[in-house]
């Protein structure tokens, strides 16, 4: 699966998480605004780990 550098929402109503997975849709969801690399100390969003494995 394809991974990429950590990014997270600044988002303030976003959910606490992480995603590293470009196909994770609720990743993909974050508008580009709100993208902040890094994980931002965060847990990895559950889609991503599904998708991870
Ligand atoms: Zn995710």
């Amino acid at each position: 699966m394809a991974k990429r550098s950590p990014w997270h929402s600044k988002a303030p109503n976003s959910r606490k998480v992480h995603h590293d997975e470009t196909t994770c849709t609720e990743g993909n969801n974050i508008e580009s605004y709100n993208k902040v690399s890094g994980t931002g100390g965060y847990p990895k969003c559950d889609h991503c780990r599904r998708i991870s494995g």
